[in-house]
C-alpha cells in the first residue's frame, strides 16, 4: 500500500513543528523536521568558521557533510559525521546561518534526496519550507501554516525565555521577518503557498484545535 505523505510549509515560528510532532504521534506517523537538516549544515559552517557569504565553501562543506537522521523513542535526532547534534541547532546564531545557506541550490539538492527517501518509505508527516511545492509535490495532503508576526515572535520569545535565556522580544521579531523574506524571496525553492495546499492561520488557535484540523483532514481522505 501506498504511503502517506503529509506536508507542512510555513513561515518561521508558526508552530509547524510543534503541531506536526503531536499530530504525527496521533496518526502513528513518523515526523520529519526537515529545518533541523538544514540547521545540521548551517551548524557545520560555523564549525569550520566559514561565513555563509562564502559560497564555495559553503557547499563544499555542505557535501562533505555527513547528515542523517534516526528515531530514538520516537524522537528524531540529527547526525551531522554520526554525532546526535540536536542540542546545538537551535540557537538563534544557527537560524540565521541556515536560512542563508539554504539559499544554494547544491546544499537543498543534498537534502531533497534524503527527504524524499525517507517519504517514499514512510507514512510521514514533513514540516519544512518548500515540502509541498517542492518535495512531495504529490503530497496528500498540503498544509500552509501561518501565523501573525507579533504571534510568533511571542511565541519564540516565551520558549525562549522558559529555556532561561536572556532575549529581546524586538530582537526575535526583527530576526523572523529577515528570516521570512529570505526564505521567501530566494530563486531555489522559496517558501510559496504550494498549489493545492490548504493555508491556516493559528494566530488565534490553540494547538489542539490545529492538530485536530491536521487528523481531520486525514480522516476525510480516507473516506475519499
Ligand atoms: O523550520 P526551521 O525554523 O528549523 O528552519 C530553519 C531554516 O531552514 C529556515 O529559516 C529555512 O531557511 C531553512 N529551511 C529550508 N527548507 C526547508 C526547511 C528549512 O530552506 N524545507
Amino acid at each position: 500500500m501506498k504511503n502517506i505523505n503529509i506536508a507542512i510549509d510555513g513561515p518561521a515560528g508558526a508552530g509547524k513543528s510543534t503541531i506536526a510532532k503531536l499530530a504525527a504521534a496521533r496518526l502513528g506517523f513518523i515526523y520529519v523536521d526537515t529545518g533541523a537538516m538544514y540547521r545540521a549544515m548551517a551548524l557545520s559552517c560555523i564549525r569550520n568558521n566559514v561565513s555563509a557569504d562564502e559560497e564555495e565553501k559553503v557547499i563544499k562543506i555542505c557535501e562533505e557533510a555527513e547528515v542523517t537522521i534516526e528515531y530514538k523513542n520516537k524522537e528524531q535526532c540529527v547526525l551531522l559525521n554520526r554525532e546526535n547534534v540536536n542540542a546545538y541547532i537551535r540557537t538563534e546564531q544557527v537560524s540565521r546561518m541556515t536560512s542563508s545557506i539554504s539559499t544554494y541550490s547544491e546544499v537543498r539538492e543534498k537534502l531533497l534526496k534524503l527527504q524524499r527517501n525517507i517519504a517514499e518509505n514512510n507514512n510521514v508527516i514533513m514540516d519544512g519550507r518548500d515540502i509541498g511545492s517542492n518535495v512531495l509535490p504529490n503530497a496528500d495532503i498540503k498544509i500552509y501554516l501561518t501565523a501573525s508576526v507579533e504571534t510568533r515572535a511571542k511565541r519564540r520569545y516565551l520558549e525562549q525565555k522558559e529555556k532561561g535565556l536572556d532575549v529581546d522580544i524586538n530582537e526575535i521579531e526583527k530576526d523572523i521577518e529577515e528570516r521570512d523574506y529570505r526564505d521567501m524571496h530566494r530563486e531555489c525553492a522559496p517558501l510559496v503557498i504550494a498549489d493545492g495546499a490548504i493555508v491556516i492561520d493559528s494566530s488565534d488557535m490553540t494547538i489542539e484545535e490545529v492538530v485536530n484540523e491536521i487528523i481531520n483532514l486525514k480522516l476525510k481522505l480516507e473516506k475519499g
